[in-house]
């Protein structure tokens, strides 16, 4: 069998669901979101494809703080390319396009103006790589992906940076636990630059807000280990589907490409949407119970064997409904 080849999104793709990881990896199914359509994902890669070639077109002789585009003529450019492509967008049934367009629009120049003072105040250095793609071979699996960018500080060390074009700003707690961030780190320490980098920063230019995180050897280790026993699993079950868990919600099964070959999906198709809920809601209070319970039963056992120890200690064979067996009387 093949190398498995994982990137973050793969990762992520296990974590959400291991039947949709088994149909989008293993057997190639292509989802089934149309982000070409999307405005929020063109957006996205729009202001991404701006970023890039802010720097990418200058050079990095002297002429270059000379030959910087203006924030105006940036914005002028922004708002031709989304005209060009707004048009094209689905903005849902019951939305006026317009609108819709011209509300992304306006959040694009603000992403725009926002880089833009962002790059001035760091004295539009130029990153040590763009959009550099990469791969990093191991013993069984194979990592790739590409890092938005990665800058050299004026103390000499080294931040990676990763574009956000998303309303909701990842909370430091949960930016350290953020694969893609952990796989950069990886990628810029074993290959891109030998080197490991200082901070790893999520840049929301929307919002102009930076979360900042960190990596020590222990979290790398922890993902790679993860990404062993993932592979593992793989290797073992091959194309087995049975041995791929489901783990359904709307919000996952809704760009999943194997719905209708999913047991779970279909056998879920028979309920109302409010047998559904009111099922969810049932589970929920049945796990909530089977938690309880198993945590009242640890405590009870570990009092029960307290009061054996205790009686034993005192040489006591019975006190109130407590006895000693026979084999702990005789351990005494
Ligand atoms: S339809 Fe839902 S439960 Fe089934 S494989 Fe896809 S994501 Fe998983």
């Amino acid at each position: 069998m093949k190398k498995t080849s994982f990137s973050s999104s793969k990762i992520d793709l296990w974590k959400q669901c291991e039947l949709k990881f088994y149909a989008h990896v293993l057997l190639g199914i292509r989802p089934k979101n149309n982000f070409s359509r999307d405005p929020k994902v063109q957006l996205g890669s729009i202001l991404h494809k701006f970023f890039h070639e802010f720097y990418k077109d200058q050079s990095q002789t002297n002429l270059f703080k000379q030959n910087i585009k203006s924030l105006r003529n940036l914005e002028e450019e922004f708002c031709t390319a989304w005209d060009d492509i707004s048009k094209s967008l689905d903005y849902g049934n019951d939305t006026d396009a317009k609108t819709q367009q011209f509300f992304y629009q306006e959040k694009g120049l603000k992403a725009l103006k926002n880089f833009y003072k962002r790059e001035e105040k760091r004295g539009f250095k130029q990153p040590v790589f763009l959009e550099k793609w990469f791969k990093l071979s191991f013993d069984e699996f194979s990592l790739t992906g590409r890092v938005d960018r990665i800058d050299r500080e004026e103390d000499g060390s080294i931040s990676i940076v990763d574009y956000k074009i998303t309303d909701k700003i990842l909370s430091v707690e949960d930016a350290k636990g953020d694969n893609q961030l952990t796989i950069y780190s990886i990628a810029c320490l074993q290959s891109l630059l030998n080197e490991k980098a200082q901070k790893l920063i999520l840049y929301y230019p929307t919002q102009d807000e930076e979360i900042i995180s960190y990596r020590n050897d222990s979290s790398i280790e922890e993902l790679l280990l993860k990404l062993k026993q993932i592979n593992s699993h793989i290797e073992q079950h091959g194309l087995q589907q049975d041995k791929y868990n489901t783990n359904p919600a709307d919000w996952k099964c809704s760009s999943c490409g194997f719905q209708k070959q999913c047991p779970e999906f279909n056998e879920r198709k028979k309920l109302t949407p409010g047998q559904t809920s009111d099922l969810k809601e049932k589970i929920d209070r049945h796990k909530e119970l089977q938690n309880l319970i198993n945590f009242l039963n640890t405590e009870s056992n570990q009092l029960e064997s307290e009061i054996i120890t205790s009686m034993k200690q005192n040489k006591i064979t019975k006190f109130e409904n407590y006895k000693l067996t026979q084999s702990e009387n005789t351990s005494q």
